[in-house]
């Protein structure tokens, strides 16, 4: 089947048959999320989901689990979702359980007969975006619900009839100083209302979310992450019933993962190592030289709290058309030290100490071996875009941190898949982002880009600097309280 926009399933059920029967979200009105900023809801026809069921009977699997989307599929009638559920078990009979993504309206816009009758049919769990145990961050974040105990009421509804709930959670959503509060309020909840199961997302803030205004604003000051582990943290701690974890953080391929009360003390004392990873020890600043955007810079390291400074900008070596290859770009990472340095301490504000960590990092979008250059109008813009559409590219970066002497390089990869994209998809990017001093014509963090279908390796990179690298780097010269 075509999908329209991203595919999006919980990880819980990365096993199970997707079939979508809707598209988008019906309210699509909560302020951090932009999963379907360009897609309204609508019904896919019944024609189309019943020719992907009998494609996957064809193609003689045997699925137990089917996993209805995209977006919440439980806002579709009572009546269509047991047609289709009906033609489902029919035709591939070893489907035994169906689950989908639901909101707390749409629990409640259902009568207690059709409760029963989802549940005889097979439908157990229901996943929810129960978000933060804070009434007032509900309110904010415009969330369909607004109260935590509209939401309790309405699981008790669908307990009641044998289906349980999976809870979507987002460390970080309270904003800053306030994610242990938040995590006390959710345990709490959770304790009372006995999810199955609970994924635990970092909120990213970027310039596609309606939140991002807040932030401009000064409404709105996100959490660091260290905040949203220790907020990860205090929410293991707290919970008291029998319940599957999985908390994950976009920022840094950091993820724990197991079951409650069983795996408490493993998966804490993760978050702990983790954390004093992230910590500076007391003296280190880092001076951050780079040609990227400055913003974008910001936005993901200030996410980390660490001590830094952007020194200045400078111009990178033009590398465009060039065939990758990674010497090429440690010279380049290399090339942007050496000259930070020269420059700022010799007519500015770098200290110039035993201490000084500079910190350059090169970066290179690449298609079938080939570096990117920037495309420099709208119809040069729609050339590259389209032949990156529906394929896949890569986003290859060189950190180069110099400390005490020395240089210490580490490069970074993340291959990135696109989504097949319309002519109309591409001008409404290019005319709303003017990506034309962008390599590879396009800014993950940018207000209008959704193209992205999936990507192996990390969000930084692509957004623009590979924190993790950096990380790594800092924690093997000793430079953080893991050491
Ligand atoms: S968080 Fe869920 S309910 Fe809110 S807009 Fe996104 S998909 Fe819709």
């Amino acid at each position: 089947m075509d999908y329209e926009g991203k595919i999006c399933r919980p990880a819980f059920e990365k096993g199970a048959f997707k079939l979508p029967i809707s598209v988008g979200c019906s309210y699509n009105q909560c302020k951090f999320c932009c999963l379907f900023k360009y897609l309204n809801f609508k019904i896919i026809d019944d024609e189309k989901v019943f020719a992907e069921i009998d494609r996957v009977k064809n193609a003689t699997g045997k699925p137990e689990i089917c996993f209805l989307g995209d977006g919440n599929a439980f806002h579709n009638s009572t009546d269509r979702l047991i047609k289709i559920i009906t033609y489902l078990k029919n035709n591939i009979p070893s489907i035994k359980k169906i689950r989908m993504d639901s909101t707390i309206t749409d629990i409640k816009n259902k009568t207690d007969e059709e409760i029963k009758r989802l549940s005889e049919i097979g439908v157990d769990i229901l996943y929810i975006g129960i978000e933060s145990g804070l009434d007032d961050v509900l309110a904010f974040m415009n969330k369909e619900h607004r109260t935590n105990i509209e939401a309790k009421e309405q699981i008790d509804r669908i307990h009641k009839y044998n289906i349980d709930y999976s809870a979507h959670i987002m460390a970080g959503v309270s904003g800053a100083n306030r994610g242990i509060e938040n995590a006390k309020a959710l345990a709490k909840f959770f304790n009372e209302t006995k999810p199955v199961s609970i994924t635990n997302f970092t909120m990213l803030t970027s310039r596609k979310q309606k939140l991002y205004k807040d932030v401009l604003e000064g409404n709105f000051k996100s959490a660091t992450e260290v905040e949203c582990l220790d907020e990860a943290k205090e929410l293991i701690n707290e919970i008291n019933i029998n319940t599957d974890i999985d908390s994950f953080h976009d920022y840094l391929p950091f993820r724990v993962k197991g079951h409650l009360p069983k795996d408490k003390e493993k998966l804490i004392s993760q978050i702990d190592k983790m954390i004093k990873k992230l910590q500076l020890k007391k003296e280190v600043k880092l001076y951050i030289a780079t040609s990227y955007d400055v913003e974008n810079i910001t936005n993901i390291v200030d996410k980390i709290g660490f001590d830094y400074e952007i020194i200045s900008e400078f111009g990178n070596e033009d590398l465009t058309d060039k065939i990758y290859n990674k010497e090429l770009l440690n010279n380049l990472a290399k090339k942007i030290n050496i000259e930070s340095m020269n420059k700022s301490v010799s007519g500015s504000n770098v200290v110039n100490s035993n201490e000084l960590v500079v910190v350059s990092n090169a970066r290179v979008v690449v298609f079938e071996n080939k570096i990117l250059g920037k495309a420099e109008n709208r119809e040069k813009a729609y050339e590259m875009l389209k032949m990156l559409s529906g394929k896949k590219h890569f986003v290859l970066s060189s950190m180069c941190v110099y400390y005490n002497g020395e240089y210490h390089i580490k490069n970074e990869e993340t291959e990135m898949f696109f989504r097949n994209l319309s002519d109309e998809e591409i001008y409404r990017y290019i005319d709303g982002a003017k990506p034309f001093d962008k390599y590879g014509s396009y800014d993950i963090q940018d207000e209008f880009f959704d193209f992205e279908d999936n990507y192996i390796g990390t969000y930084n990179n692509v957004a623009g600097f590979p924190l993790n690298i950096l990380i790594d780097i800092l924690n093997e010269l000793k430079l953080t309280m893991n050491n």
